[in-house]
């Protein structure tokens, strides 16, 4: 789809939002965008604050997930507990390839030998299908996650996807969505208090001990940070 904002005007733009709350973005974005404006979420604490805040906004955004087979049942039971706290329903984004159709086309376990490809095929090409159905999206990525996302704007041209994104938790820090989630008593995954600080699919993801980069459980040992779907898998 045309979008009539240019990555300069957006740049701008996100310059602008620096340091203002959170929802102040989102309900900007909503109104310029619904509804063909989407949220995803992977159901980590920060998706947790942004949909928190977006069942107060507009509750009637387009909530997805990329579904890849592969959760944990305590991210399920995470799912299922959030659609009923705020009374939404997410949206199911699936690749259409069950895993025993993956193991037979690129043999078994491929998260193992060649996770870029396991990602592409369950997360980068579903989103990029769903995203072509949209004129913008919102994230809950935050700058000091990763390397590749320190430079990451509040609102930004998606060059990747052709559409606008907004990161409206860029600037902040674990403590202040854990604070957050706290204050308002909202449910997170049981996982991360037995040392899961970030969780993806079951067999890309380990317990890291305490002090460690909280995102050195996610594909350990194989020199990969992202899966795709905000940067290229490896810089
Ligand atoms: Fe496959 Fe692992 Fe990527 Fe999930 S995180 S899609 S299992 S490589």
């Amino acid at each position: 789809m045309v979008s009539e904002w240019t990555p300069e005007a957006l740049q701008q733009l996100g310059e602008q939002f620096e340091g203002r709350p959170p929802e102040e973005v989102l309900r900007w974005g909503i109104q310029q965008f619904a509804p063909d404006i989407a949220m995803a979420t992977g159901f980590g604490p920060e998706g947790v604050v942004l949909l928190h805040q977006l069942s107060q906004l507009a509750p009637e955004t387009t909530i997805f997930y990329l579904d890849t087979d592969l959760f944990f049942p305590e991210t399920v039971a995470l799912r299922d507990e959030l659609e009923a706290r705020f009374g939404m329903s997410f949206t199911r984004v699936q690749c259409g390839l069950s895993l025993e159709a993956q193991a037979e086309a690129h043999g078994s376990e491929l998260w193992a030998r060649d996770p870029d490809r396991c990602c592409h095929l369950r997360k980068v090409e579903p989103l990029r299908r769903f995203l072509s159905t949209q004129r913008a999206w919102i994230t809950a990525i935050r700058r000091n996650q990763t390397a590749a996302r320190a430079g990451a704007g509040l609102v930004e041209w998606d060059r990747a996807h052709g559409l606008v994104k907004f990161n409206p938790l860029v600037g902040w820090t674990s403590d202040q969505v854990w604070d957050y989630i706290h204050a308002h008593d909202l449910p997170f995954n049981r996982l991360h208090v037995l040392g899961y600080p970030s969780i993806g699919c079951w067999p890309c993801t380990r317990p890291v001990a305490p002090g460690d980069d909280p995102r050195a459980g996610r594909w350990a040992g194989l020199g990969k940070t992202e899966c795709g779907i905000h940067w290229p898998a490896r810089k």
